[in-house]
């Protein structure tokens, strides 16, 4: 077999679970009946698979199954959120609030939204990347229809106080939106305790496939939201569409497995992060992105003093798979948006490294990377310093 890195960028996606696979394989060939069919069996057996993946998923944040909206993922559940809101309240108000650390899912459709007229307030975090609730209750207007704050933070793994937020906003009548994509299956989920109305998911960060994910949307209080797929009725309306069976099997099958290794699982991986990050710190000049402990257990984003960042990556890249990080913006050459927002200064922002540990990831591992990790920065510094110090400066300057 040909040798392949150290896969550790789980916030970018995770291998799909054997016991998922196995979950939804019955689904392409034997049940393959489209759940709308209600005139047969084939209709019917996958309609009862996805009414039971329904109640999985629903259970797992304590709503009810017919609050859960299949969608193509989380990016699609945001959008729908964010402009199924917008358009249901635009004669209520047009002031949204969100954080300039959230994904490119959410920020672009605000960005879409102040397009078509909509004020969209971007707040600020704190160094530690996490909202300072003084700062959202000051962001409050009479005409605010939304607040849409991340559950746990791709880049840098850290939690948002969501059931603060979300009090803050119930006292005042304005919905609350999470985009939950790296917490579900994670972290606790309540969308009562946390006072959520809108929670996006998707499967394919938690062991699950890719291409599925869900929109919780509030019954009681009722949350307005005007559909952005029409065609079918499909999702009580909100989503048109041909319901895919062995996805949403498989998406149940990620959360169910999620919940119940949650609690092993995050011990494990949390001593597994800590491991790295001890391991790495004798290097000096190494800083940690985003609070210590209010993160996702298997996350640790470092910037790296005297290196720069793309050398970093490159020199990395045939022993361990990771990102500076959005895997989306890992093309683009400008740093992070996440940790510029916590005042990271351009070089440290660029030159930085997104780890995300998973199910899969062993201590053995770990001790390649650190290894790896190490002889790569002290190549690169030794390389800076000694050889060409002014024009590393300059080439440096001048991207
Ligand atoms: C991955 C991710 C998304 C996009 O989810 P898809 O299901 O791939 O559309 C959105 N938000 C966050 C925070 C993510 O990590």
């Amino acid at each position: 077999m040909v040798h392949r890195p150290i896969y550790l960028d789980c916030h970018a996606t995770t291998p799909v679970d054997a016991r998922v696979v196995e979950a939804m394989v019955p689904f392409f060939t034997e049940h393959f009946g489209n759940p709308a069919s209600l005139t047969h069996a084939y209709g019917w057996e996958a309609e009862a698979a996805v009414t039971q993946a329904r109640s999985t998923i629903a259970a797992a944040i304590k709503a009810s199954p017919e609050e859960i909206v299949f969608t193509s993922g989380a990016t699609e559940a945001n959008n729908l959120a964010l402009k199924g809101i917008a358009e249901a309240c635009f004669s209520r108000g047009r002031h949204i609030i969100t954080v300039e650390t959230e994904h490119n899912a959410v920020l672009d459709p605000c960005q879409y939204l102040a397009s078509l007229g909509f004020e969209i307030s971007y707040l600020p975090v704190q160094s530690n990347g996490l909202l300072d609730l003084k700062t959202l209750e000051q962001a409050f207007r009479d005409d605010t229809i939304l607040v849409s704050v991340m559950a746990a933070n791709n880049e840098i793994g850290v939690l948002q106080p969501l059931a603060d937020i979300g009090a803050l906003c119930r006292d005042r009548n304005v919905f609350f939106h999470s985009d939950g994509a790296q917490a579900i299956g994670k972290i606790p989920l309540d969308v009562n305790a946390m006072h959520l109305d809108l929670l996006s998911l998707t499967a394919h960060k938690v062991y699950g496939p890719k291409g599925i994910g869900a929109l919780y949307v509030r019954r009681r209080p009722r949350v307005p939201l005007v559909a952005q797929l029409h065609g079918g009725g499909h999702e009580r309306g909100l989503r048109s569409g041909t319901l895919y069976p062995p996805q949403i099997v498989g998406f149940a099958k990620a959360v169910e497995l999620g919940l119940t290794a949650m609690a092993l699982e995050s011990d494990r991986l949390t001593a597994l992060r800590q491991r790295l990050w001890h391991g790495l710190q004798p290097l000096g000049g190494m800083h940690l992105n985003g609070d210590p402990t209010r993160r996702l257990p298997g996350n640790l984003n470092v910037s790296v003093e005297g290196v720069d960042g793309q050398a970093l990556l490159l020199g990395l890249r045939g022993t361990v798979a990771l990102s500076s990080g959005a895997a989306c913006s890992t093309a683009s050459t400008a740093p992070s948006h996440v940790l510029q927002a916590l005042g990271r200064d351009h070089d440290l922002a660029y030159a930085s490294l997104r780890f995300g540990l998973g199910r899969f990831t062993t201590a053995d591992e770990i001790a390649r990377v650190i290894t790896a990790v190490s002889d790569t920065i002290q190549a690169l510094r030794q390389t800076a310093a000694t050889v060409n110090p002014i024009a590393s400066q300059i080439g440096h300057n001048e991207r």
